[in-house]
C-alpha cells in the first residue's frame, strides 16, 4: 500500500505538451481510473510513475519520499499492459513466478506463491499449462497474477481489457475490483471507456489535452461535472446554454424550462446547464402545456431502458426512461419534454 503525490508534472515532446502541470494525490489503497480520450496523456502519466519515462518538470512522491530518484527496477511496481507481454515459452506458473525468480526468491517459495496466485485469480490447477494454450481471459488473469506476485507497492494497468469481448470484460472488471479490495494495493487503471471507469474506480481522474479536468468519485463526476468536457464525456447528457434572470423562468432558445429554486434562483446571465436524460420526461403533445416540444428522431432499446433522441429547434435532446413504463413514442412523433430543474446542474464557468 502506498500514497502517491504527483506534483506539477509536465511532459513535453519538442513543442508538444503531453502533460501540463498535473497535480494529483492518491490515497493508500485507492483504486484510481485515469480516463480520457485518445492522446490526452493517460499512458504518459502512468509511464512516468513507473519510471519508464522522465517528466520534463515536477516530481512524484511515494509515501512522502522522492520517487524520481528510485530507478525503474527498484520501484516495486506491478504492471499489466494491453499487450500483456507474457512469455509464450513458459508455463502459467513460470510466468507468474518470473518476477520472483529475477529477485532471487528460492524455488519452493516461488512455487508456493505462484500456486497461491493461480488460486487467487481463478486459475487453480493450471500451473503447468503453457500460456499459449489459454483463452484470452485466462491470459489476462496470468498477467494480473504475475504483476501481483511480487507484492507491488503500486499496481498499474493500462487498458488491460480493451481487446476482450464485452461480457468477459465486464466479468474481469468485477474480479479485478474485488481482488484489489481484498489486497488493498494502491491501483491506477488507464481506460478511455467511461463505463469501465464508472464501474470500478473509487475515484476517476479525467484528463483532457494533458490537463486534469476533474478528479472525483464516479457519483461526483457524473452528477456534478466541473466542466462541459466532463459533462459530455462521462455518460450521456444534455448540455443546454440557458439564461438565468432572478425572479423569472430559466429560458433556453426562447423556451421556458421552469422557475428555478434553491441556489439556482439567484443566478443571472448565461450559463450551461447539465441535465441527464433520466431527469427528462416525455408526454404526448398537447397534454402538459410545456413550451418544450420535440420531434422524435430515433428510439433505441437498451435492455432495461429506452433511449429517445428528439430535436427541438434544431438541437438534439436525449431522454431515457424505464422500458416498461408508458407512454412509448415512435419516430416522427411529437412529444412534450418536461425538465426537472431540481436535478439539473449548473456547470461552473
Ligand atoms: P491512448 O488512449 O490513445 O493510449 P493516451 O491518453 O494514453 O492515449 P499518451 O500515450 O499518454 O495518450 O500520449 C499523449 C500525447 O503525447 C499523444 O498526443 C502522443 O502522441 C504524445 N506522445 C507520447 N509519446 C510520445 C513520444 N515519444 N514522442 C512524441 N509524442 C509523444
Amino acid at each position: 500500500m502506498a500514497q502517491v503525490s504527483f506534483n506539477r508534472i509536465r511532459r513535453t515532446y519538442g513543442e508538444f505538451t503531453a502533460l501540463d502541470d498535473v497535480n494529483l494525490g492518491i490515497e493508500s489503497g485507492e483504486f484510481i481510473c485515469l480516463l480520457g480520450p485518445s492522446g490526452c496523456g493517460k499512458t504518459t502519466l502512468l509511464r512516468i510513475l513507473a519510471g519508464l519515462e522522465q517528466p520534463t518538470a515536477g516530481d512524484i512522491l511515494v509515501d512522502g519520499a522522492d520517487f524520481g530518484a528510485v530507478p525503474c527496477h527498484r520501484r516495486n511496481i506491478g504492471m499489466v499492459f494491453q499487450s500483456l507481454a507474457l512469455f509464450p515459452h513458459l508455463s502459467v506458473g513460470e510466468n507468474i513466478a518470473y518476477g520472483l525468480d529475477v529477485r532471487g526468491v528460492a524455488k519452493e517459495q516461488r512455487r508456493a506463491r505462484a500456486d497461491e496466485l493461480t488460486e487467487l485469480v481463478g486459475l487453480p490447477g493450471l500451473y503447468d499449462r503453457p500460456v499459449s494454450a489459454l483463452s484470452g481471459g485466462q491470459r489476462q488473469r496470468v498477467a494480473i497474477a504475475r504483476a501481483l506476485a511480487i507484492e507491488p507497492v503500486l499496481f498499474l494497468m493500462d487498458e488491460p481489457f480493451s481487446a476482450l469481448d464485452a461480457g468477459l470484460r465486464e466479468h474481469l472488471q468485477i474480479e479485478v475490483k474485488k481482488l484489489q479490495r481484498k489486497l488493498g494495493v494502491t491501483t491506477i487503471f488507464v481506460t478511455h471507456d467511461q463505463n469501465e471507469a464508472m464501474s470500478i474506480a473509487d475515484r476517476i481522474v479525467i484528463l483532457n489535452g494533458g490537463v486534469i479536468e476533474q478528479a472525483g468519485t464516479p457519483t461526483e463526476v457524473y452528477a456534478r461535472p466541473r466542466s462541459e468536457f466532463v459533462a459530455n464525456f462521462v455518460g450521456t447528457n444534455n448540455v443546454l446554454e440557458v439564461e438565468f434572470t432572478p425572479g423569472a423562468d430559466v429560458m433556453w432558445n426562447g423556451i421556458s424550462l421552469g422557475r428555478p429554486t434553491g441556489d439556482m434562483a439567484s443566478l443571472h446571465g448565461r450559463r450551461k446547464l447539465s441535465i441527464r436524460p433520466e431527469y427528462l420526461q416525455l408526454a404526448p403533445a398537447g397534454t402538459t402545456g410545456t413550451g418544450m416540444v420535440g420531434t422524435v428522431e430515433f428510439v433505441r432499446l437498451l435492455g432495461a431502458q429506452i433511449e429517445t433522441e428528439l430535436t427541438v429547434s434544431g438541437h438534439t435532446i436525449i431522454d431515457t426512461m424505464i422500458s416498461d413504463r408508458p407512454p412509448a413514442f415512435g419516430e416522427g412523433d411529437t412529444a412534450e419534454i418536461l425538465i426537472n430543474l431540481d436535478h439539473a446542474w449548473v456547470i461552473p464557468s
